[in-house]
């Protein structure tokens, strides 16, 4: 009994000193991305991508929590649809420089403001448990205000996007991303740091940025070695309706 009390103490402290700082210092409000509307997006797999959701199962993809356990999330009529709690799903393959495909799209009707609308994120490499990694957000930004630097297509609290590229919930939406992971010396300090371009529906929206480390909350980004990782997608916590994924595919470099 005592060693649970223990334990659990343990936890609350661990969690208490995560959560120490104001996530508020690593917020950017202006300049605010303008806005411009895409146009129709272009989404077949070529001949040599590897297909990670094809409509049909989630054979690529494991729970974050339990990577011993299959990605419950769930599948039906061709997508893919965020389960609360089930948590973070990520590739049982891991990658290095790749370019890589997903459509997303925001569910009608969807509620909440700020960062709790239809928040979720690709992790361009999983670096731990949880939401440890480089995040591109996603994120209703269609008529709703946050931070910048959280916004959808951003790279979360490091580069705003270029414009707001966003569609209208209820509308598929695309990423294009290509992602050059860090490299690492065998001294574990940084080689050279992770670099990624991305399109938001087809829209110039991240150009060659260079990533400061992985994905804080609070605080200021900095690199530790790691190899090849998992993509990873996001059951964010917020209390709104899931968001839906289709036609994930990925050419490695
Ligand atoms: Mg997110």
């Amino acid at each position: 009994m005592k060693k649970i009390v223990f334990a659990a103490s343990l936890l609350v402290t661990q969690q208490m000193v995560a959560q120490q700082g104001d996530p508020k210092l690593t917020e950017v409000w202006s300049p605010v991305p303008k806005i411009v509307t895409p146009g129709k997006i272009c989404s077949a797999a070529p001949s040599d991508a590897l297909v990670l959701f094809g409509g049909k199962n989630l054979d690529q993809w494991e729970s974050v929590r339990d990577t011993t356990k299959a990605a419950g999330w769930d599948v039906a009529d061709g997508i893919m649809t965020v389960n609360k709690n089930a948590g973070n799903i990520q590739t049982r393959k891991k990658f290095l420089d790749y370019q890589l495909h997903l459509e997303y799209r925001i569910p009608l009707g969807i509620t909440g403001s700020g960062q709790g609308r239809g928040n979720s994120g690709v992790f361009l490499a999983s670096t731990g448990a949880g939401d440890a990694g480089y995040e591109i957000q996603i994120l209703d930004n269609y008529n709703n205000e946050t931070y910048v630097n959280g916004q959808a297509a951003s790279v979360y609290k490091q580069y705003p996007p270029l414009v707001n590229a966003c569609k209208k919930p209820g509308e598929w939406q695309a990423y294009d991303i290509i992602w050059t992971a860090p490299r690492f010396n065998e001294d574990g300090s940084l080689k050279s740091p992770a670099r990624v371009t991305a399109f938001h529906n087809g829209i110039l929206v991240q150009n060659n940025v260079e990533l400061k480390g992985p994905t804080l909350y609070i605080g200021k980004p900095s690199y530790k070695s790691h190899g090849a990782s998992s993509i990873k997608l996001q059951a964010h916590g917020d209390d709104s309706k899931p968001i839906s994924f289709k036609n994930i595919w990925l050419r490695e470099l």
